[in-house]
């Protein structure tokens, strides 16, 4: 049976194990554990594998202009689905409008204006990103720290300049190095497919998990919100990206989502994008054919700036929380919120529940309290799954694109 069948269907038996087994059963615990193991197995190729992908990556562009035309095209590229994912939610809330229940602020029924205490930690526990900070991470003071960090976008920006030279080192010694990080890339790349094998049972433990502590019954109260959310979520999905891969790109987005279907499964399963990069790595190089050259460059830069699920949730969540709280937000309150959440998306990495702090950040700045993402937290677990593998897809789109841009023609040419 073919992979991606496979973690299929371990994950619809998850989530019917997830809703039988109660989250105090030993199966809860066994899933936790094994769910735990795959989850430290994909982390422990993240670092090696980026390094090594875009260094070899860079190597190869011998020419500084191609190198600086991929890396307009992909950060425009980038930048442009983003702010298309945040209008995207936008439009759903105002036009749901999930904050607003009989034509009243849902505020009384959902419970704010109390319990903010207990949000305190989960903010302060994570990194602050707004504007400057995404680009003073950019420039690591200690690479090696970014690295023992899964500090993403540090350990990109570092790779890339390390890249770029190696290239340029004539002689003996710059092939030496060229060798060894080509080498290292192809050994990481069969770590991964080990993984990778694993995936379908590694999936159902997460899955499982998952679905028995948070449960349906968490999502009723906030189903409007919910229900939204994912809507602007498969929207931007399977709308937004398939025309772009049909009108720019010029591929079959069908053709895309089955060679996808891998790192959207791991994606969801793990509520990580950066630690479904490997995955994701495996499915645009072996299965949509897109060269190492393009998928080393554009994957990990997406990995660390490229968030598309994660900005269409902060600007849903603030909107929503706005709603529910009675106001009524101008459109220049509205364009902070959609400015906010590019930006602060691009300052996110890819770890479960890390668009909790950008939508602290945001009802910040907004004058919104910070209670509101208590309300979230119920939701959250389930939606953080479905926004990740959108995550994860918009990466692979970027690539797929830049590829045939540069005239990979071979891209998604064969059925899978
Ligand atoms: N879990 C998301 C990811 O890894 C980030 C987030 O939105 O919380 O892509």
């Amino acid at each position: 049976m073919k992979s991606h069948w496979q973690i299929a269907i371990a994950l619809g038996l998850a989530v019917l194990v997830g809703m039988l087994v109660p989250s105090d059963s030993r199966v809860f615990a066994a899933c936790g554990f094994v769910g735990g193991l795959f989850l430290n197995a994909l982390k422990m190729v993240v670092v090696p594998l980026i390094v090594s992908s875009i260094i070899s990556a860079m190597s190869t562009f011998g020419d500084a202009g191609a190198l600086s035309r991929i890396g307009v095209r992909t950060m425009l590229f980038y930048t442009a689905t983003t702010v298309l994912a945040v209008v995207t939610g936008l439009a759903m809330v105002n036009l749901v409008e999930p904050g607003i229940v009989d034509g009243r602020p849902a505020r009384e029924l959902l419970g704010l204006a109390s319990g903010a205490g207990q949000l305190s930690e989960h903010v302060s526990s994570a990194k602050l990103s707004d504007v400057g900070d995404v680009f003073y991470r950019l420039v690591t003071p200690n690479p090696i720290k970014a690295a023992a960090e899964s500090d993403l976008l540090g350990l990109v920006f570092f790779s890339m300049l390390f890249g770029i030279f190696a290239a340029r080192i004539p002689g003996a010694a710059g092939q030496v190095q060229r060798d060894f990080w080509a080498g290292v890339r192809e050994t990481m790349m069969h770590i991964t497919a080990l993984v990778m094998r694993c995936a379908p049972v590694g999936v159902f433990a997460l899955v499982a998990k998952a679905f028995s502590a948070t449960g349906a019954d968490a999502i009723r109260p906030l189903a409007l919100f919910f229900f939204a959310t994912l809507g602007g979520l498969l929207f931007h999905l399977l709308v937004t990206m398939s025309l772009l891969l049909a009108v720019i790109g010029r591929v079959s987005p069908l053709r895309m989502l089955r060679a996808m279907t891998p790192a959207l499964l791991t994606g969801f399963s793990t509520s990580s994008s950066a630690g479904t990069l490997p995955v994701t790595l495996d499915c645009l190089r072996h299965r949509a054919g897109v060269s190492e050259r393009v998928t080393g460059f554009t994957l990990p830069l997406g990995a660390a700036i490229n968030l598309d699920g994660t900005a269409l949730y902060e600007c849903a969540a603030a909107m929503f929380l706005a709603q529910a709280y009675g106001l009524q937000l101008d459109l220049v309150t509205q364009f902070v919120i959609v400015a906010m959440a590019v930006v602060t998306s691009m300052g996110v990495t890819g770890i479960p529940s890390a668009s909790l702090v950008a939508i602290a950040v945001i009802l910040g700045a907004v004058g919104l309290p910070l209670e509101g993402l208590g309300v979230l937290l119920a939701v959250d677990r389930v939606l953080d799954m479905c926004r990740t593998a959108v995550n994860v897809y918009g990466d692979g789109c970027g690539a797929v694109v830049i590829g045939r841009l540069e005239g990979e023609s071979d891209i998604l040419s064969r059925p899978l």
